[in-house]
């Protein structure tokens, strides 16, 4: 069994009804309960919107493959709303929903369709801030740091 730390997104549409339907989504399809953090707002990371994000962080019991788990997670996403992430040009756009997986325990993923620990988690406070309220005694593995001290990095 492991603990699967995810991050969830939306600044389109009605985003904490959607946060909260993929979180019970993930309850269902991990059959654990979630432990979450509050709701944190920022603004677009990476590109130019009006809209802002509404994030949340959550941990869950996750006990198949992370590979399994990440088809789970794009399984909800295309439930929720089937529109692209990107736009033609691979930029980021705005998203009624992203579900991203931060870390699996303290494991080191580098395969094609997934890396963990999520390659940019310590560029975000939208992850970093969520991360140090769910889970304030894990470390990251290759940058030997707990959330608080990632945070303390980025200045933020
Ligand atoms: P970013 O990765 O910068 O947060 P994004 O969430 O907008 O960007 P997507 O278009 O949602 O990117 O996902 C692109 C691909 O990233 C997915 O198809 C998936 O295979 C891959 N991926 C790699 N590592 C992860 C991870 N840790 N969590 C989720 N997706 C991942
Ligand atoms: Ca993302
Ligand atoms: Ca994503």
């Amino acid at each position: 069994m492991s603990v699967a730390y995810i991050n969830i997104g939306s600044n389109q549409g009605d985003s904490h009804a959607v946060i909260e339907q993929a979180i019970a989504l993930i309850e269902f399809y991990s059959r654990s309960a979630a432990v979450r953090s509050d709701y944190i707002t920022t603004a677009p990371w990476g590109f130019e919107s009006q809209n802002e994000f509404q994030n949340i962080g959550i941990a869950i019991d996750w006990d198949k493959s992370p590979l399994e788990l990440l088809d789970t997670l794009q399984r909800i996403e295309r439930t929720i709303s089937p529109s692209p992430h990107r736009d033609a040009d691979g930029l980021y756009i705005d998203r009624v929903i992203d579900i991203d997986i931060i870390a699996i325990d303290e494991e080191i993923i580098n395969t094609e369709r997934l890396t963990v620990p999520h390659p940019r988690m310590h560029l975000r406070e939208f992850v970093l801030k969520p991360m140090y309220q769910i889970a304030p005694g894990w470390r990251h593995p290759m940058l030997a740091a707990s959330p608080k001290e990632l945070i303390e990095r980025l200045g933020c």
